[in-house]
């Protein structure tokens, strides 16, 4: 078995069955010779959070790196359905952010310019402008909006399944009920494979991507690399508004309060947010110990904001269902891709748009492990100092924004 990268055959073990897994391995196994196995501790693909995400991708974002990533997924995403003949619920709807304050209106302004020149069709509109979009926003509350047509939502269920599909289609093994428990070492240091269930069974492999979520710190330590990477829950509500929300409507986030909402199916809408500096919290030992519900102070405040945003919303509105998951934050709140060490790549830490960025992200892992270097986009801002995220600089300008 050869492991220089480009080369002949490689054997390549992804840990994790979310979406940040099942697009790696598939983007791996796109590639001639790459021969991938995909371990999945859970009895399903999808036991993380990637069933529970929303489903939002858009190019509004405040750094680069994450327009960049989002331009390269929605790329693949508006394309999925005709390319791969796999329907995911594709909507190419639009995304609308609603602005409160003098600093937020600065900055979205100058991030849409930012935005525009890296490619997006973003805009910077006003907030009667918005109501083309969604017709009964309280123009009186906002003082703009930033809206990106080609923004879009699908089911992230689907996605899994469809990735999955097509990893399978390319000849990925996927082992579920298969918990890595070690990543081994040569003497210098290179990972070389794979301790399953305690020692149950070993795989061998030329890479070790780690792709498994919140606990990605954890797999990360079994290389001694510390990732700073902290579980945090968040919730979201299927409602009966009390007015329809137009099926084509995009999905709106207040920047003001955090709320947020979009269709969802059946006239009724998905919505949520997140309201409280502090964080609910999450064992980090433990990450699946998130209490799977949705505290009735979490849904007041929901509904609080929800009513300052548009005439959907009243006190007649009805929470039919709702649950939480965790999302993987940094202290930069930029995920981390990156060789941390030789054989052994990071695809962690995607906080609230590791579904968007599916694509994007698995594709970097493929250019790292099978051609020895990133260049989808520039990944300096996705690296760590030596395990330590020393990106604080990036600036994360939407106080309430729990997507930047
Ligand atoms: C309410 C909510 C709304 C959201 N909305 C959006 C949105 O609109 N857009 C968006 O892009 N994102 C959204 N997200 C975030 C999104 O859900 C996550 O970023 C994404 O699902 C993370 O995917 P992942 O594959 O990295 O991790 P996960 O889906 O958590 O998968 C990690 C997997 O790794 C497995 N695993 C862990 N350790 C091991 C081990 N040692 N061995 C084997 N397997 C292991 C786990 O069992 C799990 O299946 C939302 C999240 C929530 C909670």
């Amino acid at each position: 078995m050869c492991v220089l990268p480009g080369h002949g055959s490689m054997e390549v073990v992804v840990i994790g069955g979310g979406i940040s897994g099942m697009a790696s391995a598939y983007y791996l196994s796109e590639r001639d010779g790459v021969e991938v196995t995909l371990c999945e501790q859970g009895e399903n693909i999808g036991s993380g959070s990637t069933p529970r995400a929303v489903g939002g991708m858009r190019s509004l974002y405040s750094t680069p790196v994450h327009v960049e990533m989002s331009l390269a997924s929605l790329e693949v995403w508006n394309g999925f359905e005709e390319e791969f003949g796999i329907e995911i619920d594709y909507k190419n709807n639009g995304y609308l952010f609603g602005v409160r304050s003098r600093t937020q209106y600065e900055t979205l302004r100058g991030d849409i310019a930012m935005q525009n020149q890296l490619g997006a069709v973003t805009e910077f509109i006003t907030p009667e402008e918005g109501t083309e979009h969604v017709p009964e926003l309280k123009t009186e509350n906002y003082m703009a909006m930033g809206w990106d047509p080609a923004a879009s939502m699908a089911d992230p269920h689907a996605c899994l399944q469809a990735f999955s599909q097509l990893a399978r289609e390319n000849g990925v093994q996927i082992l579920t009920d298969h918990q890595v428990t070690d990543v081994r070492q040569d003497g210098a240091g290179r990972a070389r494979g794979v301790e399953i269930n305690g020692g149950e069974r070993e795989i061998d492999a030329d890479y070790v991507v780690n792709a498994a979520g919140p606990w990605g710190h954890r797999v990360s330590a079994m290389v001694d690399v510390e990732v700073p990477i902290t579980p945090k829950k968040r919730m979201t509500a299927i409602m009966n508004p009390e007015k329809e929300v137009p099926d084509d409507a995009p999905l709106f986030i207040d920047l003001g309060t955090g709320a947020y909402f979009r269709p969802w199916d059946m006239d009724r809408i998905l919505a949520g947010g997140h309201f409280e500096d502090d964080d609910p919290t999450v064992d980090p030992d433990n990450p699946q110990s998130f209490q799977d519900t949705v505290d009735l102070e979490w849904a007041d405040m929901a509904m609080e904001a929800l009513m300052s945003s548009s005439d959907y919303f009243g006190l007649d509105t009805e929470i039919v269902r709702a649950w939480s998951g965790v999302y993987a934050i940094t202290p930069s709140n930029h995920p981390i891709i990156e060789e941390s060490v030789p054989g052994f790549v990071n695809n962690v830490g995607h906080s609230g748009r590791a579904f968007m960025h599916s694509p994007a992200s698995g594709e970097l892992v493929a250019e790292i492990a099978v051609d020895g270097e990133a260049s989808l986009v520039d990944t300096t801002a996705l690296r760590t100092d030596d395990g330590r995220d020393t990106r604080r600089q990036l600036p994360i300008p939407y106080t309430k924004d729990t997507y930047d």
